[in-house]
């Protein structure tokens, strides 16, 4: 079972699912080739695909082309069905930075095919966290920087308003469509600026505020 730690505390959750939001930064879409979505597009990630700041992202041997998503990931402290906005609000603890690993060559010839992007998102380790902050001791204003660097190199650079879809309504969203509960993560998205990493590769992401987390990509 996977767990995740509450910065300046002992607690700690058992990790439950993990929902992802894709192109939730029009930039982001655009770089793709994507529309901007009218809802929230959403995958998920198996528990078993997360890692912590400071283990290492394994390449899966059978893709040459592994990409870095920085995003703002939401802790679940509830369970919610079904909620409105408030009550979405409400349900999130607290906040982390991760990393979405994506296999992009795998990832096009799925959407290609008309497939699910499963293969392209749930090998072990394609879920980096940091530490999360909890709500309580840090109040999220979006105005918050989020970026990441690859061998001290920044890859990825934006203001979290730039989400087309804030916190509380993807969280709405998502309850509607299943329920959330307490030790759920949601990874809401990354911004512009994916790309190829190396195995050797060192990749930080930060988010003002929230947290940080540093990881080497190995073999
Ligand atoms: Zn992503």
């Amino acid at each position: 079972m996977k767990t995740i730690s509450i910065k300046n505390s002992n607690q700690q959750y058992t990790v439950g699912k993990i929902v992802c939001v894709g192109r939730n930064y029009a930039e982001h879409a655009k770089e793709l080739g994507n529309e901007i979505p009218e809802k929230p597009v959403i995958f998920l990630k198996p528990a078993s695909a997360l890692i912590h700041s400071r283990e290492k992202i394994i390449h899966p041997t059978f893709s040459k082309d592994m990409h870095h998503e920085v995003e703002l990931v939401l802790l679940i402290g509830k369970t919610v069905k079904d909620a409105n906005k408030n009550e979405a609000e409400d349900a999130i603890k607290g906040y982390g930075v991760g990393l979405d690993m994506t296999l992009r060559d795998i990832q096009n010839e799925l959407r290609k095919k008309g497939n699910p992007w499963t293969i392209a998102k749930s090998f072990d380790t394609s879920a980096v966290v940091s530490d999360f902050v909890r709500k309580s001791d840090y109040s999220l204003t979006l105005d918050e920087e989020i970026s990441l660097s690859v061998n001290g190199q920044v890859r990825q650079k934006e203001k979290l308003n730039k989400m087309l879809f804030h916190p509380a309504e993807i969280v709405e969203y998502i309850s509607s469509l299943m329920t959330l509960e307490e030790g759920d993560l949601v990874y809401t998205g990354t911004p512009a600026g994916v790309g190829k990493v190396e195995v050797g590769d060192k990749l930080v992401g930060k988010i003002d505020g929230v947290g940080e987390l540093e990881v080497v990509v190995g073999q």
